[in-house]
């Protein structure tokens, strides 16, 4: 294991612990783990410690965790390759990503199946620190509804099958977290069922399902809702649809993509007034193109124009974002008013608690993996240090 890096140490700055903000506070961070945390005043320091010499105005939060995002600085899982994951990695946390679930999309079989073995391989060795983390494998589409395709490939969509997903989660060694399916389709409610009871998380998306039908896949299971509004049924005042369920139901869980292009700003304002800091997860659901120059690029053997903060189809529909996580946070407390608290449990919190690792990660507190964010006065991201090492600084490598 690589663990022969210096322990770090960060004083006097602003740290959100444990649903609290330390002033003029310390972190001791060691063996990827954060070791200690209090004010600088009662320090005492240990030579071991490498004192990281940063501007005193910064805030340390829990490092962002993506759970919808394919793909980043030209490389998407889809490619399914080591170098591919290895890139998005190394990228991410320059958006002050800490972790991630590497999101596959509708393809044939075969390329479905290449991506989850090499996703699985790459989460099932060791991961060096000071690069973001991969969690598991968000498995997005083929069991989704040719009514609500967007940009996943139409001919490759297929009905939910229980023998074809199990073959998959043995292809994938087992690091499927989260699979977006239409429950209303044949099929839909017995995999939602398997799901649930093998501990992995069922989210409705992609779905052409009523209400009543989103009622019944709320029994089987589901609890998490893929890029709320994009893709679904809409909220009309006869048949409330999937946004509607959304937005009464607390079982539900919602991805939401804040980039002012998906939602719009006051539609993400509405969706916090419903569901509150706890019930919305922020996410990219960005492709290959972040990170890069505006011009045209692939997604799921589709040309994909990307220009002006946006990624799109040549028949207009939106093809994923260019969206960086940072920016989401940015852009909910303006849209909403939230306070920082409340984006950190958007980002952080939240995602953690729905993959249940919120024992070692989506905070900063004693004994948890150090993955931290460091954002200046404007709430940009200066540095990230993922579990225990530097990974980004703003302006340096
Ligand atoms: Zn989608
Ligand atoms: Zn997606």
């Amino acid at each position: 294991m690589t663990t022969n890096f210096k322990p770090i140490l960060l004083k006097g700055i602003r740290i959100y612990s444990d649903g609290q903000w330390i002033e003029h506070g310390y972190i001791k961070i060691k063996n990827q783990k954060i070791m200690e945390i209090g004010n600088t005043d009662h320090l005492s320091l240990q030579e071991e410690y490498e004192v990281l010499n940063v501007p005193l105005s910064l805030k340390a939060i829990p490092g962002f965790i993506d759970v919808h995002i394919h793909g980043a600085n030209g490389a998407d899982t889809m490619d399914a390759t080591k170098e591919a994951l290895d890139t998005m990695t190394q990228a991410l946390p320059g958006e002050g990503t800490t972790s991630f679930l590497a999101t596959t999309m509708t393809q044939e079989e075969k390329q479905i199946e290449e991506a989850l073995i090499n996703a699985g391989k790459y989460i099932s060795e060791v991961q060096p620190p000071g690069k973001a983390e991969v969690l598991g494998i968000h498995l997005e589409g083929p069991f989704v509804n040719k009514e609500k395709a967007g940009a996943q490939p139409i001919q490759h969509i297929i009905n939910p099958n229980l023998e074809l997903f199990k073959k998959w989660e043995e292809l994938a060694n087992q690091t499927i977290k989260i699979v977006t399916l239409a429950p209303e389709q044949p099929g839909g409610l017995e995999l939602v069922r398997y799901l649930k009871a093998n501990g992995m998380i069922a989210s409705i998306g992609h779905t052409n399902a009523t209400y009543e039908q989103v009622l019944e896949a709320i029994d089987a299971g589901v609890n998490h809702v893929t890029h709320l509004y994009n893709q679904m049924t809409g909220l009309h005042h006869r048949e409330p649809g999937v946004v509607g369920a959304a937005f009464l139901k607390d079982e539900l869980k919602a991805e939401l993509i804040v980039d002012g292009v998906h939602v719009h700003p006051e539609m993400v304002k509405l969706a916090y007034k419903q569901k509150g800091k706890e019930g919305i997860i922020l996410i990219t659901d960005s492709m290959r193109a972040k990170c890069l120059k505006n011009g045209n690029y692939d997604l799921g053997g589709q040309d994909v124009i990307v220009q002006d903060g946006r990624a799109f189809l040549s028949n207009g529909t939106l093809a994923g974002s260019i969206l960086k996580l940072g920016q989401g946070v940015k852009n909910i407390l303006s849209f909403t008013g939230c306070h920082i608290e409340e984006a950190i449990e958007m980002a952080a919190v939240n995602p953690a608690k729905q993959l249940h690792i919120f024992d070692r990660k989506g905070s900063i507190s004693v004994g948890k993996d150090a993955d931290i964010v460091l954002l200046d006065e404007n709430f940009d991201v200066y540095m990230t240090i993922c579990r225990g090492k530097v990974a980004y600084i703003k302006g340096g490598k």
